[in-house]
């Protein structure tokens, strides 16, 4: 099993504690962080599920980003078995879903009706795209099968019975056992090849968020977070970081908060960089705290930059 860690919901995970709540994108964000976080959520869930499933010879890949023509496409998790690849689309909404005539997925609540896209088409859409980006790279035609999983346990789906390929998370290993079935008469396939290929194709989806949504520096809470009182006072003393607030020590504090610039603002960082992000006024503290991370460096002095890589990844 590969985990491809979505590097957006790691880089708005840094973002959003240090962005300041009046910036015109901070709720879009924010429910864009929230969106990304349920997503992985429901995919962890998803694992216990396969050790309950039969099933033998078989590799999974989660959050893998593809190219097909100009465009990325995201499968959440990828089951690949000898006669047939399960392609599952995850969703972890709560609330009574339903889908309408025109086969959109509704969230009905005591005031509202959400409508969503329907997550079958999506699933569909990215078999086709799958298919069609596996046979360009020269790989065997392995059928793919397309499903949803629900994944939140107070999800209560209201679908007509023929709609077997959308199912709460309990029915999952059953329903990998219905689908192995109804392709075991299928050619064998050579797993571990299509697993390399696709690996090979995955394009990790690092965006320069302060580029993207006009982030300005100044937007962003500066400063090291106190892991006891979550506020960014913790101040430089004594080779050690006291909290302002609760007074907590803590000798590390700084390595929370320099992974958060790396995420932000990317991996380089120089000395005086890091002494306005860590509110550190002396460049010599900047140097001795740089200078123990192991971390590949370019330059010397103050033109020297230092790439926190080993922070991120
Ligand atoms: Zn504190």
């Amino acid at each position: 099993m590969i985990i491809l860690n979505n590097q957006m919901q790691k880089q708005l995970q840094a973002l959003m504690p240090r962005l300041t709540d009046t910036h015109p994108s901070y709720n879009y964000l924010d429910q864009l962080s929230g969106k990304l976080i349920a997503g992985s959520i429901g995919e962890n869930s998803l694992s216990y599920y396969f050790h309950l499933a039969p099933l033998e010879g078989h590799e999974i890949i989660f959050g893998v980003r593809l190219k097909e023509d100009d465009y990325f496409f995201q499968i959440d998790c990828l089951l690949l078995t000898p006669h047939v690849i399960h392609l599952i689309e995850v969703k972890h909404i709560k609330g009574e879903l339903s889908l309408n005539s025109m086969e959109q997925l509704l969230r009905a609540s005591s005031n509202q009706t959400e409508v969503f896209p329907n997550p079958l088409i999506q699933a569909k859409t990215q078999a086709y795209k799958l298919k069609k980006t596996l046979r360009q790279l020269g790989c065997a035609d392995i059928p793919i099968h397309p499903y949803v999983v629900f994944t939140h346990p107070t999800a209560i789906l209201n679908f007509p019975s023929a709609t077997v390929d959308m199912i709460p998370l309990q029915r999952l290993p059953n329903h990998i056992k219905v689908i192995n079935n109804l392709y075991k008469n299928n050619e064998h396939y050579e797993i571990s090849k299509i697993y390399n290929i696709i690996l090979e194709r995955h394009c990790p989806n690092k965006e320069n968020l302060m580029l993207k949504y006009n982030l300005e520096i100044e937007h962003i809470i500066r400063g090291v977070r106190c892991r006891n009182c979550n506020n960014f006072s913790m101040e430089r003393m004594h080779q050690s970081w006291k909290c302002s607030i609760c007074n907590t020590l803590d000798r590390h504090a700084h390595l929370e908060a320099l992974k958060d610039y790396a995420h932000i603002f990317g991996p380089a960082i120089r000395n005086k960089d890091a002494q306005y992000f860590l509110k550190v006024s002396s460049p010599d503290i900047c140097y001795r705290l740089l200078n123990h991370i192991p971390c590949s460096v370019q330059g010397s002095n103050k033109g020297r930059i230092y790439y926190l890589n080993s922070l991120i990844n």
